[in-house]
């Protein structure tokens, strides 16, 4: 079909407000409609959901159904035509004994791999019957780290100096920007005659990228305007945002948080179907599976749980590639075994991004813990959840049963 056909062949019944030239090689009628104010009202957003069913001949009946207002997009996601909807199950008890969290907890888990909320609830209620988890978040800040440029390497050097002297200004700059945002330090990383600034931010109970970025744009530009002759970019990538590496392994990233517990033989035997020693093969022998990949930190599936949880509780679902890096341990004891999981850059809010959309607000609520004050004992219960998951997989990989459980919860064949 040409150009010219197609174009009549979609074209709307009703016009569209459309405020761009086409751009070379596109038709108008190729490039989604610009709508007036963004188009977050429910009839603008049903008018792009319909041109792109004409566009693409996809019914979107299920994408078109949701039961709040359109308007609470906003912020969150351009051009909406809709909701993705995910199922939303449900795992626990788990029973936290932390710093911020002390109770039973049931843990929202939106996902579409079967047999993974089952596998968690196994862990969670086996570490319950054991007394429960011990958590603690032992670190909490997140980084942004700016590059700046200089002509040579001893001006680079001294730049270096002249920032360690200047930190009570650039505290006072990014202040301007955040009420909740405070630089703690600032550390410097030369490599050659460029400097890589590591500015390391409290974030309150946002997870804090935007508002961090917004600090450092300042103290940057307040940098270049005192120091004549430097340049500068905004992001030099040392800082780790949704990656993995070494760096936050050892220097952290938003929550560092351990959680920890032992396991009695009777509770192994019982509800995992395993013996500590079983267990414990299975996790040295993947410790070796881990360091012959040169893998960063080592665990079963954190990424697992961490996408389910992000995605049921509106945490920002790239944040896994940083979240998942962490140390799971396990440790024969005489009375069992003793098991912990360890995330030293755990990227979550109660505040901002995407939790106070509807589902996710309610899914916060369901551990209480939506809004101020409640980030670290978010913290310390998915650290407890994922450690219910690196025992259930452990156990299934030592009990020789992970096959047949997915065989049973976790296949959808086409028909
Ligand atoms: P945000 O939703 O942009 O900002 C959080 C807001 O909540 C701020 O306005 C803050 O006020 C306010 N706030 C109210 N009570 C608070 C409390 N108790 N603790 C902390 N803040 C409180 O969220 P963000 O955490 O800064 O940014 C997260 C978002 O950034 C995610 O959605 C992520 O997708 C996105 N992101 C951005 C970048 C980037 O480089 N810009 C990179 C990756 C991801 P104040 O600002 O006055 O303190």
């Amino acid at each position: 079909m040409d150009r010219k056909t197609l174009a009549s062949k979609t074209a709307l019944k009703r016009p569209i407000e459309i405020d761009h030239p086409p751009a070379d090689g596109l038709l108008p009628t190729d490039l989604l409609p610009r709508l007036r104010d963004e188009g977050y009202d429910l009839e603008r957003v049903a008018r792009r959901r319909a041109w792109v069913e004409e566009k693409t001949g996809a019914s979107l009946r299920h994408t078109g159904s949701f039961s709040f207002d359109s308007e609470q997009f906003r912020g969150n996601v351009e051009n909406p035509i809709g909701v993705a909807q995910v199922p939303l199950g449900v795992a626990g008890p788990v029973l936290v004994r932390g710093q911020h969290a002390n109770g039973t907890f049931y843990v929202p888990m939106a996902t579409s791999e079967g047999a993974l909320i089952r596998s968690y609830e196994r862990g969670m209620v086996a570490l319950t019957h054991s007394g429960g988890v011990q958590t603690a978040v032992i670190g909490d800040e997140n980084h942004i780290s700016p590059s700046f440029f200089f002509p040579s390497v001893s001006l680079a050097h001294a730049f270096t100096l002249w920032v360690q002297e200047h930190l009570s200004a650039l505290q006072t700059e990014a202040a301007t920007t955040t009420r909740h945002g405070k630089l703690l330090g600032v550390q410097c990383f030369p490599i050659g005659r460029q400097v890589i600034l590591q500015l390391r931010f409290s974030t309150g109970d946002a997870q804090g990228m935007n508002m961090i970025a917004k600090g450092a744009d300042a103290v940057c530009r307040w940098i270049e305007r005192q120091y004549p002759g430097s340049g500068h970019f905004l992001f030099s990538g040392m800082c780790s945002e949704k990656r993995a590496s070494g760096f936050i392994i050892s220097h952290g990233k938003g929550k560092r948080v351990t959680a920890g517990a032992l396991v009695p033989h009777s509770i192994l035997k019982m509800y995992l179907h395993v013996t500590a020693e079983q267990l414990f093969r299975v996790w040295h022998s993947t410790v070796l599976g881990h360091l012959r990949a040169g893998s960063i930190g080592y665990n079963a599936h954190y990424a697992n749980g961490l996408t389910a949880i992000f995605i049921a509780t509106g945490q920002d679902v790239a944040n896994v590639a940083n979240s998942a890096c962490g140390i799971t341990s396990f440790e024969l004891d005489p009375e069992g075994l003793f098991v912990s999981a360890t995330l030293p850059a755990l990227s979550v809010a109660t505040v901002g991004g995407g939790t106070s959309l509807p589902t996710q607000r309610e899914a916060l609520e369901m551990m209480g813990c939506y809004g101020t004050g409640k980030v670290k004992k978010l913290a310390e219960i998915v650290a407890a959840a994922l450690l219910g998951g690196e025992i259930s997989m452990g156990a299934a990989i030592a009990a020789n049963e992970f096959v047949a459980a997915h065989e049973r919860y976790g296949r959808n064949r086409p028909k």
